[in-house]
């Protein structure tokens, strides 16, 4: 099919992105949706359905975004459509307690071993930002720890990535933060237990929390280590500090129990996101009650949101974790291998350099043959080849994500169909370097 696909037209997502250029920066919401790093013209969307999304030039194409990771039944699932409408026609939001967040709550409770008590709010961002002011309140300590390419939200303490080396304190990532606030992050190489230990040694006693991404999902597709999480369970638990497994984009994604259950570690808090919002705006943190009940109206430490508990969230996210049965898990498993292993036979047909690192339906090739342990053996990754990989791929009806260092994300409404022709697609795109 791939072959006999006619050339992709883009009249009209340039039209509408010029337009949209005129009334939002850049066109978009959120940075990454511009191309910038492919450099083609974002395909603007006119609506998804299953495995597949549509364009306003009326073509369609399998979708490995999946809005970032949250839609891991698919788009437009009907029974997570239908739960929206029900909710709707009682009322978008009040402001006041509903029964859907309590059994938000009981269902990621009962599902994630380090949740006693959670707090529903509105993106990932919201979850990691409170969570770390809780560590702070909580510890009485300001410094935090986080890995290299780790990505947490746009919070200000966590918009730093910092330089290589061992313990580099923080110098922020964008304009606007403070180099007193960034002052306080500390960055360190993913996977790299031993500077994980030096930083210890040398700022232990003021270190709140370490923040990590228990599957680093923010550099592509990065594996922990073995022993590197149990590490960081360990020197946190010596220094009193804290640790946060941040599960916005792992949670529900890798594992009926979140990341924490597929390896065995348990975080003294957890946040979480995309998925538990079904593609509703969500995010959340959760963790024992002892910690969680520092929080306000409870305890001293605020934080609020007009929308936090949204009804048509809570519905969306509530008819998502109920389609998630061990054998979604499975399916997901066996279709993404299925997908490694057509990429990888691509890669070994044309002497093409690839790594592909994956944990369940969480799948990255890079374009290099090296090991990708961290941020800085993924940037080895061949991103001109990727840039023309990506349009390749576009042309052929397959939507990735336009950057080398974002994982592609699978469903359960992916067919096998649906992945042997990303396969074809991908073996023409390869061919023709
Ligand atoms: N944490 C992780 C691991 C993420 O991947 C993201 C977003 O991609 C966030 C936090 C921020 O979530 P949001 O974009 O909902 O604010």
């Amino acid at each position: 099919m791939s072959e006999t696909r006619q050339i992709r037209s883009d009249a009209k997502s340039k039209a509408a992105f010029e337009r949209a250029k005129r009334s939002i920066p850049g066109g978009v919401n959120s940075p990454v949706r511009a191309f910038k790093s492919v450099g083609l013209t974002p395909v603007v969307i006119e609506r998804g359905h299953g495995s597949r999304i549509t364009d306003i030039d009326g073509q369609s194409y399998i979708d490995y975004v999946l809005s970032w990771g949250p839609l891991i039944a698919g788009h437009a699932h009907p029974e997570v459509v239908e739960a929206i409408k029900r909710t709707a026609e009682k009322g978008t939001s009040f402001g006041a307690p509903t029964e859907l967040e309590t059994e938000m709550a009981e269902l990621v409770c009962a599902r994630v071993p380090s949740i006693e008590v959670v707090r529903m709010v509105n993106s990932g961002t919201e979850a990691t930002m409170s969570a770390i002011r809780l560590a702070r309140g909580y510890t009485g300590r300001s410094r935090i720890l986080k890995f290299e390419g780790s990505y947490h939200g746009h919070a200000d303490s966590l918009l730093i990535k910092a330089g290589s080396g061992v313990a580099t304190l923080g110098l922020p990532d964008s304009p606007g933060v403070p180099e007193s606030i960034a002052s306080h992050t500390i960055t360190v190489p993913y996977n790299d237990l031993a500077s994980v230990k030096l930083a210890f040694e040398r700022y232990g006693e003021e270190i709140a929390a370490v923040i990590v991404e228990p599957v680093a999902g923010n550099m592509g597709v990065v594996p922990p280590l073995p022993g590197f999480l149990q590490g960081l369970r360990d020197v946190t638990k010596q220094y009193d500090s804290l640790l946060i497994f941040d599960e916005v984009m792992t949670g529900f994604r890798v594992h009926l129990n979140c990341a924490q259950g597929l390896y065995g570690i348990t975080p003294d808090l957890t946040c979480l996101g995309k998925v538990i919002g079904g593609g509703l705006p969500v995010g959340a943190y959760g963790g024992r009650r002892e910690l969680m009940e520092r929080m306000a109206p409870v305890g001293p430490i605020y934080q609020a949101g007009t929308l936090s508990g949204n009804p048509l969230a809570m519905s969306a996210g509530l008819a998502t974790l109920k389609l998630l049965d061990e054998s979604a898990y499975q399916r997901l498993e066996r279709l993404a291998m299925r997908l490694q292993a057509g990429l990888a036979s691509n890669a070994a047909e044309y002497g093409i350099a690839m790594t592909i690192n994956r944990v369940g339906s969480m799948v990255c090739p890079f374009l290099t043959d090296k090991q990708v342990i961290n941020f800085e053996t993924a940037k080895q990754s061949n991103t001109e080849r990727f840039r023309t990989l990506f349009g390749r791929m576009l042309d052929q009806g397959v939507n990735l994500p336009p950057s080398q260092f974002e994982g592609w994300f699978l469903s359960t409404a992916h067919s096998e169909d649906d992945i042997d022709e990303t396969i074809a697609a991908h073996r023409t795109a390869l061919g023709k370097f």
